[in-house]
């Protein structure tokens, strides 16, 4: 029940709600202000505010307690979150930890969430790239999934949008596959990396590797200056929080827009339990909240909903949102919600040593590394696995100090060093294919501290998946070869799903209302006051980073829900 003592009605009604401020809240909440929409921004975690709350941003590696590794116990208590390569003493505070909030895992997934203003904003390694027509036609040609509602000519404009106002540094390397952006300057490849990117150039036709494009402001425009942003330092500790707003961040970017323009309303410790649909009207007219500190059952309504509380987040409160008119769940008349679920494929990695450069070594540090697009399966299916791969590369050499002897000689071994050989590395991102049987449901018996059933999760790889790493396996070994680096060490990491932290699907967009959830303009197509534009709405999942594409989705849906506002139709 509504605790109707809290606030009049009027205070609680807004034009817009938002559920979730991580990267694809933001940009909603943005874009909703930036319109006049007074909007209600509803976050489960605690405020983070730029700066402000980034308690390691400054520090020396010697004031950290344990110096930046986590101690056993905590990484014992968090067998989860612990598998991300980014959980470290630095940046602990800004993860979920296990115990705190469990789900249930029929198959094993890693499931890896950051529950504060900003969400997983903070932790992202800020890899932009667009999605071409090959993901976006990939369904349709491949028929393994529901075909797109929309191409990329759709999204390109909002991905110039979001590029501009976000700032990616990248170069126009003219890649059909890729297609080129709003770049600012490129961060420059190393001599090795650089090395290696001719050499496949000379050697392989379609086969690239460039710098891998990032959300970064290599060089500041004005309106990143008016973001109160600054140039990214490559101090390489953004895990921490940036206090120059050197990469895009929710909290660095978005929010503190939104809240400039007079009409955002934030309330962090709210979690959202479910959207509250109204029969009469046949529209949805607002959410229910708990709150975390109180424990108080509060409801906020509106005239539009936004859901960006993250893919399996969002699956949650759409499977949780019941009535009579959609008793299995929000907009679930297809029966589809919380199946087709899919994430990447990062399972396999390859590491070599090179004897040439000896004498360069790297100048500073980079915030990004090299990108392989994907050349699998691109102009004809030439495998047996469908879709494709690309790969990060990256090539580094460092200061071997030695640790030996005493006194001056101690010092002197300590103080200079000498250096190693190159290591270079590449690790897989493959695309995974959505499956009916890879999908999450409500927990029937657990719930939450709020009353929420726990999440129930089926999802799993598949042999496609399976040969897609082998080829992996196989191309970048051949590529390492004919390169001449030495010592080629490909693994299998016997990794869960999830790990990639790039799950996607369970609401998915479709031109049918029989097998999707979303319309092209991701209106829930049995109720259009509601838009979900986070990875649940994704169809297939590309082999591409997803998040700037769920900027696009996110700026692109918000301007046509203010233009339906703005005619009366929602
Ligand atoms: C270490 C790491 C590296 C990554 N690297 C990249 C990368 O290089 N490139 C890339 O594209 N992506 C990357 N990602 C993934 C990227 O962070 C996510 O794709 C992106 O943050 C998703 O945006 P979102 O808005 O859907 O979710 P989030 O940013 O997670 O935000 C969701 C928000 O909703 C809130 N919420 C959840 N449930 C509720 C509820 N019931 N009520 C109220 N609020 C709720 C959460 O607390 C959270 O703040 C990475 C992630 C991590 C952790
Ligand atoms: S590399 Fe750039 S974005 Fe990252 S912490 Fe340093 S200055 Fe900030």
């Amino acid at each position: 029940m509504a605790n109707l003592n809290v606030d009049s009605v009027k205070e609680r009604t807004f034009d817009a709600i938002v559920i979730g401020s991580g990267i694809s809240g933001g940009w909603a909440v943005k874009e909703l202000t930036g319109n006049g929409l007074k909007t209600l921004v509803l976050e489960r975690g605690r405020d983070v505010k730029h700066i402000k709350d980034y308690p390691t941003t400054n520090k020396f590696p010697w004031e950290f307690e344990h110096h930046g590794q986590l101690p056993s116990a905590v990484l014992e208590a968090n067998p989860i979150a612990g598998r991300c390569y980014a959980f470290g003493e630095d940046s602990a505070h800004f993860f979920v930890k296990d115990k705190e909030h469990p789900y249930v895992q029929q198959k094993p997934f890693d499931w890896i969430r950051g529950y504060q203003v900003g969400g997983k904003s903070l932790l992202w390694a800020r890899q932009t790239q667009r999605w071409s027509d090959f993901d976006f036609e990939g369904p349709a040609r491949d028929g393994f999934a529901v075909d797109w509602p929309i191409r990329y000519k759709d999204l390109a404009p909002w991905y110039s949008y979001v590029e501009k106002f976000a700032g990616i540094a990248g170069n126009k390397d003219g890649i059909p596959e890729l297609p080129d952006g709003e770049f600012l300057p490129g961060f420059p490849l190393n001599d090795v990396e650089q090395y290696f990117s001719d050499h496949v150039k000379k050697n392989y036709k379609n086969r690239h590797v460039i710098s891998a494009r990032c959300a970064h402001l290599s060089k500041p425009n004005q309106i990143h200056i008016d973001q109160g942003r600054t140039q990214c330092q490559n101090r390489d500790l953004c895990q921490r929080g940036c206090p120059f707003g050197g990469y895009f961040s929710s909290n660095a970017s978005t929010i503190p827009w939104a809240q400039k323009s007079g009409n955002m309303t934030l309330r962090p410790f709210s979690v959202v339990q479910s959207i509250i649909y109204d029969e009469k009207k046949g529209k949805a007219t607002g959410v229910r909240v708990v709150d975390t500190n109180t424990k108080e059952t509060i409801e906020y309504y509106a005239r539009v909903i936004f859901v960006n509380a993250a893919a399996l987040n969002t699956n949650l409160v759409l499977l949780n949102s019941t009535s009579s008119r959609f008793p299995n769940g929000f907009g679930n008349d297809s029966g589809v919600l919380g199946k087709y679920v899919a994430f990447h494929n990062y399972s396999a990695n390859i590491s070599a040593e090179y004897d040439g450069f000896k004498d360069w070594t790297v100048d500073g540090r980079s915030p990004t590394s090299g990108y392989i697009p994907r050349f699998r399966n691109v102009y004809k299916q030439e495998t047996d696995f469908l879709r494709g791969y690309a790969g990060g590369f990256s090539a580094y050499r460092y200061q071997q100090h030695k640790y030996d002897g005493v006194g001056a000689g101690l010092k002197e071994g300590l103080v200079k060093g000498e250096l190693s050989p190159w290591y270079v590395g590449s690790h897989m991102m493959g695309e995974t294919i959505p499956k009916e049987s890879n999908h999450v449901s409500l927990d029937a018996k657990l719930k939450d501290d709020w009353g929420v059933p726990l999440l129930n999760m089926s999802i799993d790889y598949d042999d496609n998946d399976e040969k897609m790493r082998k080829d992996y396996i196989e191309q970048l070994t051949e590529m390492f070869t004919t390169a001449g680096f030495k010592n080629i060490r490909p693994q299998t990491d016997h990794r869960a799903p999830g790990l990639d932290i790039h799950e996607m699907g369970g609401a998915r967009m479709g031109n049918d209302p029989k097998t999707s959830i979303l319309n092209k303009w991701n209106q829930v197509h049995a109720c259009k006051n509601v838009f979900v534009t986070d990875g649940a709405c994704m169809t297939s999942t590309s082999c591409q980073n997803p998040s700037l594409t769920y900027m696009a989705i996110t700026a692109r849906a918000a301007d046509y829900a203010v233009s339906e506002m703005k005619k009366g139709e929602i």
